[in-house]
């Protein structure tokens, strides 16, 4: 049934028809290799590198979120998001090639410009914000976007961007992270590829690590797995397993995120020590008028700036429900101070919080109460 409600299909996407005595959804299959009798020619499952039943289940609910419909998305899954973007990235960069990136994505792509500068290939950057990546697109082979951003919760206007790119014959991919399928449908925005890490929000858990690619064009998902069989950056069965049974709560996790979200980032507008706050489905944010226009949710992630590293440390360490770590997505709500991997060009105070499943007030109470306790034992110990 193609129902137009995410509730509905998430909970039976990529299930395989119903048969007696058999479960909803199969456990994983364990197998480096299957029977294989005569020409392999055309065998749905020969060696495990290549295919495996537990993927394909999983690769088909992923295709019908991010492409609902008769004619879903071809998707690819990987080991991690990393397995997922260096597959974009790599697969299609020749000598010569001009990738243009955003300059504030996820922390890696700084390293994964170096990896291409060192095959040949022209990178330019621009930052999400006001689109600036357009006037970097002339020449371009591959427009990469990540919208909304990690962690500066930028975003870009991805129809207009990918309209601009295709005009001069580029191809565009899009980090989906952050949004999930059921927030936004890069697909139908106009990318080529849409690409997440499943570690994150898809899968919700903080117990597995995965990632894919999404394509309307079953031709550029055939590069893409090829890819991966070169690579071997395949996913566990165990672990495509759980995310296909973590797919069926998705709608509840992100419904509910959704509005924690919302009610920290109101929470910490009304507080002096909390400047930057950002969400995109706050009225007032600089993303949320395009945000509105093409994101269906607006995400679990909520970004902030105290006033200077100790405080920041100081409030992590007095939130009660919310844990010190890094990652986002998950139902456990998480909070950390990016200036400590070095990597992003933020403040030492600032601060990207991850909503879990929480109730909203409990949460909004934890948060007003750490900040209470970072400030005041500041200004007594200062
Ligand atoms: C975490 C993340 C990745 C990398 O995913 P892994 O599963 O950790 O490899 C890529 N892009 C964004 C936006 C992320 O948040």
């Amino acid at each position: 049934m193609n129902s137009d409600s995410d509730a509905t299909r998430v909970v039976r996407a990529g299930l395989p028809d119903e048969e007696p005595y058999a479960p909803p959804l199969p456990g994983p299959v364990f197998a480096a290799h299957y029977h294989l009798p005569g020409d392999p020619a055309g065998a749905p499952y020969a060696y495990g590198r290549d295919t495996n039943p537990t993927w394909t289940g999983l690769e088909r609910a992923i295709g019908q979120l991010d492409l609902p419909g008769e004619e879903p998305a071809h998707t690819v899954a990987f080991a991690s998001g990393m397995g997922a973007i260096s597959a974009v990235l790599l697969c299609r960069s020749r000598p010569g090639d001009v990738v243009v990136l955003p300059d504030d994505g996820y922390n890696l792509l700084v390293g994964m410009r170096e990896r291409l500068e060192g095959f040949g290939v022209e990178v330019r950057t621009a930052p999400t914000a006001g689109d600036a990546q357009l006037a970097q697109l002339d020449g371009a082979s591959l427009l990469w976007i990540e919208s909304p951003s990690n962690p500066g919760l930028d975003v870009c206007d991805i129809r207009r961007l990918a309209d601009a790119a295709h005009e001069r014959g580029a191809l565009v991919a899009v980090d989906n992270t952050l949004a999930t399928p059921l927030g936004q449908r890069p697909l139908e925005l106009g990318a080529d590829f849409a690409v997440a890490s499943g570690t994150k929000a898809l899968t919700g858990h903080g117990d597995v690590l995965l990632g894919h690619v999404s394509c309307r064009d079953p031709e550029l998902a055939d590069s893409v797995r090829q890819w991966r069989k070169y690579v071997g950056a395949i996913p566990g069965p165990m672990e495509a397993w759980l995310a296909h049974r973590s797919l069926a709560t998705l709608d509840v996790r992100t419904q509910r995120q959704a509005v924690g979200a919302l009610a920290v980032a109101e929470a910490l507008l009304a507080r002096p020590e909390a400047t930057d706050v950002r969400h995109p489905g706050l009225p007032g944010d600089p993303s949320h008028e395009v945000a509105a226009r093409q994101m269906r949710r607006f995400g679990c992630v909520v970004s902030f700036t105290l006033p200077g590293k100790e405080f920041a440390e100081r409030f992590l360490e007095a939130l009660r429900l919310v844990d010190d770590a890094t990652s986002f997505g998950g139902v456990r709500s998480t909070a950390e101070r990016r200036g400590r991997w070095g990597g992003d060009a933020v403040p030492e105070g600032f601060v990207r919080m991850s909503v879990g499943v929480e109730d909203a007030d409990d949460l909004v109470a934890d948060v007003r109460h750490a900040l209470d306790v970072a400030g005041a034992s500041g200004t007594a110990g200062e």
